[in-house]
């Protein structure tokens, strides 16, 4: 490259800036969908990440509702905004899943689901108006894992692999308070075997560039030994020796959600909105959106070949 470093005027140096400033001004998209059993406390985690309430109007159904009802989507957004940066957050909830006599049902909603965002993405794109198309498309997948369990169960291994090659999972031991840290410890080597066992494709975390600064390089390393992220949530702030956190209390002592000592809370949250949110939406857009794109073009292909055979035989 020819350094420009002479130039009288301001020149394309400014083109970061320029791209920053139009971005932030249209704002950004995020969607994420929870999975797993209900009462693994997905929506007490959502509302401690986002700081929000996000189900106040939520009506949690007893048992006998939960098993006749049919495992239904719910979607919840939000507009956060900090710093001048505008984010249009969207939860998609499948509450009940796990808890119908059928399981596998549970899991064909969310899949149907994220099917119909790529579809009616793939549609606006070949669309008249290509300018203003709202980005529906699921970019991550919070899979909540019991920590009552030993490791995977069933349904978890279906459902996983039902969706890995339509979103970007992230398996998550939930209610991380109720093991000791060896059990965590225990739980999350057992989990990631079974998770490679399974044949399961997580997401996984860019590959550091040999240039990267070493805090980053050991950043990222302890993000992907952290995999399944145990977690704490809690709906409620806690007051103990003059400090004010989100927490849970006990008769025994206090659980700090964001204490790396407690949970990989903190290192869920950074993840997700500091360091990876853009990488997550670049895996849909590149690799699952890509995916889903290519199949639908070869299906409308192979269908137009075939009307053009029928047609032929009828001809002659
Ligand atoms: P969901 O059905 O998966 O959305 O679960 P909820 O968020 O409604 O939580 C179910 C129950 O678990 C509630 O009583 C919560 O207070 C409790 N809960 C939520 N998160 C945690 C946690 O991290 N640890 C413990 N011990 N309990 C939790």
């Amino acid at each position: 490259y020819i350094q420009l470093l002479g130039w009288p005027f301001q020149s394309f140096a400014t083109l970061p800036n320029q791209v920053h400033r139009k971005t932030v001004k249209k704002g950004f998209t995020f969607t994420l969908i929870v999975a797993g059993e209900s009462g693994l406390g997905k929506s007490t985690l959502i509302n401690s990440l986002f700081l929000t309430d996000l189900y106040k109007d939520r009506k949690v159904l007893n048992a006998e509702e939960r098993i006749s009802r049919t495992v239904g989507i719910i979607k919840h957004t939000v507009g956060i905004e900090e710093k001048g940066v505008k984010l249009r957050l969207t939860i998609i909830d499948t509450p009940g899943f796990g808890d119908a006599v059928n399981n596998t049902e549970s899991w064909r909603h969310i899949d149907d689901y994220i099917d119909q965002q790529f579809e009616q993405y793939f549609r606006d794109e070949s669309g008249l108006n290509r300018r203003n198309i709202q980005d529906n498309r699921v970019h991550c997948c919070l899979y909540f894992i019991s920590p009552f369990g030993h490791g995977l169960r069933p349904l978890d291994v279906d459902c996983m692999r039902a969706l890995h090659e339509k979103v970007n999972i992230i398996p998550v031991l939930a209610k991380a308070d109720s093991l000791t840290p060896a059990e965590v410890c225990r739980k999350k080597m057992k989990i990631r075997e079974e998770i490679k066992q399974f044949g399961i494709n997580i997401y996984q975390f860019p590959e550091c560039d040999s240039d990267e600064d070493e805090d980053f390089k050991t950043q990222e390393q302890i993000l992907k030994n952290s995999i399944p992220f145990a977690v704490i949530g809690s709906n409620v702030q806690v007051e103990s020796k003059g400090r004010k956190f989100r927490g849970r209390v006990y008769p025994w002592g206090v659980v700090e959600v964001e204490n790396p000592a407690h949970s990989d809370f903190l290192l869920l949250r950074n993840m997700l909105v500091r360091t990876h949110m853009q990488d997550l939406k670049d895996v849909t857009r590149e690799i699952h959106y890509e995916n889903y794109r290519a199949q639908c073009i070869q299906n409308m292909t192979r269908m137009v070949v075939l009307e053009r055979k029928r047609r032929w035989s009828r001809n002659s």
